[in-house]
């Protein structure tokens, strides 16, 4: 049973099994059911199977194999490369999955392989704890834990798999598998690092960090025009914050928001971003030299609910735009690589593209890179398509001589497998054999792949 052999019958089966639900071309609700965030990814799947269950997620893995039909595995849906649907396959969308549990006591969450990382935050913050989770709210947990986790809490409390204690897994031939330390710490291991390689995961457990509820955090906003003396300033200052204290510099357009003052909507700028997850008072401290530099157009550093912060860029974010990104990592800040990035800024194409350059470092160990630079071309006429992704490509070329090695894998776009063996390439022989373990006949390939060598 192929996707031509799918018949009406197999179908009909299917759907009875699953407590979600399942829809097909021709659903009233098929369009709106296949789309991602990327709108410029526009796939037609045979099924989409919404999974509420452990169960359904083990029926769907089983009906895609003996249908050998190709698979597509969903969360929240942001990956920019469009991972999370295909053409003619079948996507097991896990969106109604979406529990999440906090156990103050063991400071643990328990997470669905559906959730999104507002959910985690407003169940955790509850009880005043927190786990490095993406800056946008909608974003889903498991994509993103599975390819590391950039965000505002990482420099003190590392990235998001470095706090993945253990993990749920149905893999390709429809066994539910435990990661852990105690149970199977390879797994565990390949699991902080391999993206969705090895199997659909049901349910993420977290260790909890105390943070907020309030937190010291904001941004300040420069003239776009004073980018190259604000990114020397920036990365001396980078250097020197406590780990505590992480920051992305923006550069972009501001977007025309209600929420902004008039005269900002559209501006040019280059924003620096912070969350100051310490003592209140320490963080004071700590973000006193961004108020003082220069004059900035906005001080909007102050204290907010960390659960307000996380949803900061929400609307700057919405889902439907067209989409195409490059990443790379830069080990320093170096005059060359300022020039690069001010002159990309300057030559950007559409007022709703932006680079943004993360701070690592302190327990956010990425290599040796000391920020990780993400270059979004964004845009609404598909028509304009060509120009925007060139000016992605070409600033990504300009920048590229400076940069490290590797790159961030959350941020790639449809890459191929020269690029994925840089990215995983520590420890790529050891994910090579949990891919041949677990998943030999690359049952889960819409990926970051790693290959696997005994198929
Ligand atoms: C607006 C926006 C903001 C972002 N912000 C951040 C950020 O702050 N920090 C950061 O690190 N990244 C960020 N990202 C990148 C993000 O981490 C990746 O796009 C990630 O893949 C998103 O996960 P998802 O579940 O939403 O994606 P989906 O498109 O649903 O899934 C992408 C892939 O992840 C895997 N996957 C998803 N769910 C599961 C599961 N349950 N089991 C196994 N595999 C699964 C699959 O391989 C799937 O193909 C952002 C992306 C966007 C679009």
């Amino acid at each position: 049973m192929s996707v031509e052999r799918l018949t009406d019958t197999a179908i009909a089966q299917f759907t009875k099994r699953i407590q979600g639900t399942v829809i097909r071309p021709g659903d009233a609700d098929f369009d709106q059911a296949r789309r991602v965030w990327n709108g410029m990814i526009d796939r037609r799947p045979a099924l989409i199977a919404r999974c509420a269950s452990v169960d359904d997620v083990e029926a769907a893995v089983e009906f895609a194999r003996v249908g050998e039909l190709l698979v597509a595995v969903r969360g929240g849906g942001h990956s920019v490369a469009g991972h999370g649907t295909c053409d003619d396959g079948l996507v097991i969308d896990l969106s109604p999955m979406r529990g999440v549990q906090a156990d103050p006591e063991a400071r643990l969450a328990r997470v669905e392989g559906g959730a999104i990382w507002g959910s985690v935050d407003r169940a955790t913050q509850i009880h005043g704890l927190a786990v490095t989770g993406g800056i946008v709210s909608e974003t889903g947990v498991a994509g993103l834990t599975l390819g590391g986790g950039i965000g505002w809490l990482m420099r003190k409390h590392g990235l998001t798999a470095d706090n993945l204690r253990g993990a749920s897994l149905v893999t390709a031939d429809g066994q539910l598998l435990q990661a852990s330390a105690e149970e199977d710490a390879e797994l565990l291991w390949g699991l902080q690092r391999g993206g969705g390689n090895f199997g659909i995961v049901t349910e993420l457990r977290f260790r909890l960090h105390p943070v907020g509820p309030i937190v010291l955090a904001g941004w300040v906003l420069y003239p776009q025009e004073k980018s190259t003396e604000v990114l020397r300033f920036y990365r001396d200052y980078a250097r020197a914050a406590p780990d505590e204290l992480t920051t992305i510099v923006i550069l972009r357009r501001l977007p025309h928001l209600a929420k902004l003052p008039p005269f900002l909507r559209g501006m040019p700028v280059i924003a620096i971003a912070a969350c100051y997850c310490g003592v209140i008072e320490d963080g004071e401290r700590a973000v006193q030299p961004l108020r003082a530099y220069g004059a900035p157009l906005v001080d909007g550093i102050g204290l907010k609910p960390y659960v307000d912060h996380q949803t900061m860029f929400d609307a700057a974010q919405p889902p439907g735009r067209h989409n195409y990104w490059k990443t790379s990592y830069l080990r320093e800040l170096g005059d060359a690589a300022i020039d690069a990035i001010v002159e990309s800024t300057r030559r950007m194409t559409s007022p709703l593209s932006l680079l943004a350059l993360y701070q690592l470092g302190g327990a956010a160990r990425l290599g040796d890179a000391a920020f990780c630079l993400n270059i979004a071309a964004t845009w609404t006429d598909p028509a304009e398509s060509d120009g925007h992704i060139s000016w992605a490509r070409e600033s990504w070329a300009a920048i590229e001589p400076h940069s490290s090695a590797g790159a961030y894998v959350n941020f790639l776009g449809e890459e191929g497998e020269g690029q994925t063996r840089s990215v995983y390439r520590q420890g790529y022989e050891r994910l090579v054999a949990l891919k041949n373990k677990y998943d030999p006949d690359n049952f889960f390939r819409l990926n970051q792949n790693i290959t696997p060598t005994i198929a």
